[in-house]
């Protein structure tokens, strides 16, 4: 653990930090860091990387302005850009991102003590993932009318209901759930967060693989499950408050400024198109190589955008609606940066020979180009963590200030609004 403390001067901060660095980080890899991704891939396996990254969590630099009984150190937004401005160069990549944007912000702002001892430090050394019981077959964009119902039985509640979407429940421990304890008060106001135990009696997770072949997401069905009260987030019926802390933390996540964005968002990086382009004998095409300077200009500028809302997210500064902004530019750049890489590709793209003995049913996304696996996930990434539509709605009226949306049904208890 570095030595450090609200106490520590900057150049304190920055020299224990270049110290930890040196003594913690395998300098084979640090030194392909220093490459770029692509380098640091080839000697870091994700495998590795896992198993050193408890080093990382005890450190207490993983989550820098956290409570030192969390993990963190108890730092100052402002020292703690310091210490992650000398991390940056190594690409130290935070994992259980749902834990750590998702559950933790929630806790943070709204749990019990209890909650925070129990569950927090688990979070950060990412023995304990997570995951968001949030969407539903009938709530999506419109949250806030989800039907999954939670009843007080004593001490516990008896959560029903079916969830969909659910990105990683099938390898988490745990997640956070939305659901109405009151149908008989407005939309907003009837709902409760809890934290449910994926491997509680009644919880039934099912994966649903995507259009690449993978499985990243899944429905979950909750028949009847048991939660005992103290694993409720916030007051009861405040549990649209309480979601709001996690869908910020998300959107932030998914625009690629949090510690999943890269991760999550899919697909070859502007870097990989580049030199993929001159492999195929493409970049020297005038229109090709224009379609990729233009992109990768625009590129650069989201990456200095989220290394700077990033920064100032680990240094304790709540995103906001300002995670809005990186969400909608990032969709949709993504998925101009995918269609190219298809493009690039030629013909390659559009038909493969899955290789013999693929697995029956999964034939056709067998042996699939990379490239056209990125541009099919990329489809996504206009819609996870909140459509660009609704973002858009986000952004007009938080940071312009216009007019609310029309809800005619806002104020009318939820048992009346016809669905
Ligand atoms: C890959 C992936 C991972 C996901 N992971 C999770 C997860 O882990 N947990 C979780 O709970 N959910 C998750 N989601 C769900 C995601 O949050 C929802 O898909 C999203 O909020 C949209 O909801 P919907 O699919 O019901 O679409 P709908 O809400 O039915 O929207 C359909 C269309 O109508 C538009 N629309 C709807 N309302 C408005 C409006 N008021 N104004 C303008 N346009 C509107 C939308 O923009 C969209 O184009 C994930 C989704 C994807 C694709």
């Amino acid at each position: 653990m570095p030595d450090v403390s609200r106490a520590s001067t900057d150049a304190q901060l920055r020299r224990e930090t270049e110290r930890w660095v040196e003594a913690n980080v395998p300098e084979p890899w640090r030194v392909a860091a220093l490459d770029g991704g692509a380098a640091l891939r080839r000697v870091r396996p994700r495998a590795d990387y896992e198993a050193w990254y408890p080093i990382f969590a005890e450190s207490g630099l993983a989550v820098a302005t956290w409570p030192v009984e969390y993990l963190g150190l108890d730092l100052t937004p402002e020292q703690a850009r310091i210490t992650e401005s000398v991390l940056a160069p190594y690409n130290l990549g935070r994992l259980n991102p749902l834990g750590l944007n998702a559950a933790a912000p929630a806790m943070f702002a709204h749990g019990t003590e209890e909650q925070r001892r129990r569950f927090l430090p688990p979070i950060v050394r990412n023995e304990e993932r997570w995951c968001q019981l949030l969407s539903e077959p009938g709530a999506g964009s419109d949250l806030a009318s989800l039907a999954t119902r939670a009843r007080r039985d004593g001490d516990e509640w008896i959560i029903t209901g079916q969830k969909v979407w659910t990105t990683w429940a099938h390898f988490s421990e745990f997640a956070v759930c939305l659901a109405r304890t009151d149908a008989s008060v407005p939309k907003r106001q009837g709902l409760t967060y809890f934290i449910v135990a994926l491997d509680a009696p009644g919880v039934d997770v099912r994966p649903l693989r995507h259009l690449g072949g993978e499985i990243d997401f899944n429905e979950v069905f909750l028949d009847g499950v048991r939660v005992a009260d103290e694993r409720r987030i916030g007051a009861i019926g405040d549990g649209w408050r309480v979601a709001g802390s996690t869908l910020a933390g998300e959107r932030q996540m998914v625009s690629g400024s949090g510690s999943g964005g890269v991760d999550r968002i899919g697909g070859a990086g502007m870097d990989q198109l580049v030199r993929r382009a001159g492999e195929l004998g493409r970049a020297t095409e005038p229109v090709t190589r224009q379609r990729l300077m233009s992109l990768y200009c625009e590129e650069r500028v989201r990456e200095w955008t989220n290394l700077r809302v990033r920064a100032a997210s680990r240094a304790g500064t709540s995103p906001g609606a300002a995670a809005s902004i990186g969400k909608v530019h990032q969709g949709s750049l993504n998925q101009r940066i995918q269609a190219l890489a298809a493009d690039v590709l030629g013909m390659d793209a559009t038909a493969w020979v899955p290789p013999a003995g693929a697995e029956p049913g999964l034939e056709y996304a067998t042996g699939m180009p990379l490239e056209v696996k990125g541009m099919l996930r990329s489809r996504a990434n206009t819609i996870e963590g909140g459509t660009t539509e609704i973002n858009k709605n986000v952004l007009a009226e938080r940071v312009l200030g216009l007019a609310r949306e029309p809800d005619q049904w806002s104020s009318h208890p939820w048992e009346e609004v016809p669905r």
